[in-house]
């Protein structure tokens, strides 16, 4: 049975279990993780959408950031998503109150498709995928600069929104406030690789 956390420290926690129930069919359960101790024990983790500054300082407050960094260097896949895009970053431009974690070789602009657009939604050619998915930004990071070993699947003009670097797949918009689930199922892909690999 496959066990996976999502960090629940702020944001859209909810959406975020029950999209990846739906997911999982079964093959799994999905928990909330709001304290430290549970991260070691999950297959796969999800760092939602929400406020990164806030996110951020919770974090840093308790034992989670270090449980997180270690099991992403572990191999442990992470769904990063929105805010989450943001934390996993290795640069934030001029943002002075949200520390991130550094995992992912990204520089991030928390405004890049500027304070006037707060939502939209955009049709995105995916690598990897057959037909367009259809993605929901809601006041939407993006990835502006990426090291050679981050692998890029989609754009919104220049912008890079959607990216993989090892066992870390971070998207600037909400997969888990849509039906289509294509995004979760690269995710859990990645968590049945490891477990074949027995990593
Ligand atoms: N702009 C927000 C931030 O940087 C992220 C928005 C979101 O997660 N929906 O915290």
């Amino acid at each position: 049975m496959l066990r996976i956390g999502v960090i629940a420290l702020q944001g859209d926690v909810s959406e975020h279990v029950l999209a990846m129930e739906r997911a999982l069919q079964g093959k799994g359960e999905v928990q909330a993780v709001r304290t430290p101790g549970i991260i070691p024990g999950c297959d796969g983790l999800v760092l939602p959408g929400g406020e990164s500054t806030t996110i951020s300082k919770q974090l840093a407050s308790s034992e989670m950031a270090e449980e997180l960094k270690k099991a992403v260097y572990a191999g442990v896949p992470l769904l990063a998503t929105c805010a989450g895009l943001v934390l996993v970053s290795r640069e934030i431009e001029g943002e002075m109150r949200v520390k991130p974690l550094g995992l992912m070789d990204t520089r991030i602009g928390r405004n890049a498709f500027g304070p006037q657009r707060e939502s939209f939604e955009a049709d995105l050619d995916v690598k990897g995928f057959d037909r367009p998915y259809r993605a929901v930004f809601i006041r939407a990071p993006a990835i502006v600069r990426v090291g050679e070993g981050v692998d890029v699947l989609a754009r919104v003009g220049e912008n890079i929104v959607a990216a993989r670097q090892n066992s870390i797949m971070a998207l600037a918009f909400h997969p888990e406030l849509t039906d289509d689930l294509r995004f979760h199922d690269i995710f859990l892909k990645m968590l049945e690789e490891r477990a074949i690999s027995g990593g």
